[in-house]
């Protein structure tokens, strides 16, 4: 694996999908390799490493405390596991899937008194075996979460993208969390979380200013 070269790559084309206005976060998705990796990638100049898995990311955020790391947390969150992330202080929490689990979080923050900055997961192609709010009732969820968990910071949505080959079907998907993203603005929202190693391009074309790529970069 030569982690410098996939990360010169996948930039390389995250910078071609891009048009001149938009600024792309690219956050490396380390879940399948170990500590020993993600350093190397760090020192080719990646800050930004997201883990879908509470019990992972914290023996991680230990071994690799010394470097300065931006950790992201983008997996389904067991309500047991919710002090432990918090005790961890994420850069920014992806998957807050329904307002439930947005309160649940923000009960135990408010104990703690911390703020996390999150994402709205959506569900963007209504697909039943995926986390996430509908696309109908994004919007309106956005807004409860925001009256009624004042420690959760949210930022904006994230998304995975329409589980199948069908391009168009899944540029639909990414456009329908987009429109979302668009109205969240006026709210305040800034991130758009889209894109994995087989579509971040089309996500990045679609919209997105976060893409999250794993196997594209630890191949
Ligand atoms: C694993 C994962 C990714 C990265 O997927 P790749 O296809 O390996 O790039 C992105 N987002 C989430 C939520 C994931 O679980």
């Amino acid at each position: 694996m030569n982690v410098k070269k996939n990360l010169e790559d996948v930039l390389s084309k995250i910078q071609k999908a891009k048009s001149n206005s938009q600024n792309i976060t690219l956050v490396a998705v380390s879940k399948t390799v170990d500590s020993e990796t993600i350093k190397l990638m760090y020192k080719a100049g990646q800050m930004d490493f997201g883990e879908n898995r509470v019990q992972v990311l914290k023996p991680k955020t230990q071994e690799l405390e010394n470097l300065n790391i931006n950790w992201h947390f983008i997996g389904r969150l067991q309500t047991n596991k919710i002090n432990q992330l918090i005790a961890l202080s994420p850069t920014l929490w992806h998957s807050c899937d329904s307002l439930e689990r947005a309160k649940e979080y923000d009960k135990r923050l408010c104990v703690q008194q911390k703020i996390q900055d999150t994402l709205l997961q959506i569900n963007s192609a209504n697909e039943d075996e995926k986390q996430g709010v509908s696309v109908q009732k994004a919007v309106e969820t956005y807004l409860t979460i925001k009256e009624t968990c004042p420690n959760l910071n949210l930022k904006g949505v994230m998304s995975i993208g329409a589980f199948t080959d069908d391009i168009k079907v899944i540029q639909q998907s990414f456009e329908a969390t987009y429109k979302i993203y668009e109205q969240l603005q006026k709210q305040g929202a800034t991130i758009c979380s889209m894109g994995m190693s087989k579509d971040y391009e089309l996500a990045i074309q679609c919209g997105s200013n976060m893409v999250r790529v794993g196997s594209s970069l630890f191949q």
